[in-house]
């Protein structure tokens, strides 16, 4: 069940917001001003955020800013006006979309549906392509492209740039990559690590370029993005 923040002032509309977004099985949260909205949209995981522009304690589109400073959860703007400036300050403050009222429900579920679409596409993209510089790696089809060549590599090297990718700016030890690539049964020299490191640099690595695996000395390897 998805999880809504209904951030509205006028009792009577969140009350109606409220028992439709329910009926549409969405659990729905009311926060009635700015202060106690932007703590519960701060301190806890919501799916989605419907932010009215005018409220008391502090305006919506600084509720919206505050939110984005730490926040990527999606947000619908929702106004009494209905002016270009509204809609641009608030797509400006970091609103996904923006709805002016009064609208229909359905136009409402409809954008929500659009949301909610739109970050899915995001994160499946994410899943299956994770990508350094050149490179790109499809890990569900396990493809290697490097500038739209395929590249062929052993289950051993492709689990090591998979493993480096997926901790991409984070320098993994010998022993953390040998765990993460080889598993616990591997009995194995950490410098087999330093071996597949180098198989991996020549089948990926362009000529005269620095390597795309940096080595930092004494720890391990890294792949910056
Ligand atoms: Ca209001």
């Amino acid at each position: 069940m998805k999880r809504i923040l209904l951030i509205e002032d006028e009792k009577n509309f969140a009350r109606f917001m409220e028992l439709e977004l329910q009926r549409e099985l969405f659990q729905v949260t009311v926060a009635a001003d700015g202060q106690s909205a932007l703590e519960l949209a701060l301190n806890e995981s919501w799916d989605l955020i419907l932010l009215d522009l005018m409220l008391p304690i502090m305006d919506g589109i600084e509720v919206c800013k505050r939110i984005r400073e730490v926040k990527k959860m999606p947000i619908i703007m929702i106004t009494a006006r209905d002016s270009v400036t509204d809609k641009v300050s608030g797509l400006d403050s970091g609103a996904d979309d923006y709805i002016a009222k009064p609208f229909a429900i359905e136009e409402l579920f409809a954008r929500i549906r659009v949301v909610f679409r739109r970050l899915e596409e995001q994160q499946e993209e994410q899943r299956t392509l994770l990508v350094s510089h050149d490179l790109s790696v499809d890990v569900e089809a396990r493809i290697v492209m490097k500038n739209g060549a395929e590249i062929e590599l052993t289950k051993r090297e492709y689990g090591l740039l998979e493993t480096l990718l997926k901790f991409a700016n984070r320098v993994l030890s010998r022993d953390e990559l040998l765990d993460k690539v080889w598993g616990y049964d591997a009995a194995v020299d950490k410098n087999v690590v330093d071996v597949y490191v180098r198989y991996l640099r020549n089948k990926i690595d362009s000529p005269g370029q620095p390597s795309m695996i940096e080595t930092v000395r004494g720890i391990g390897y890294v792949i910056r993005k």
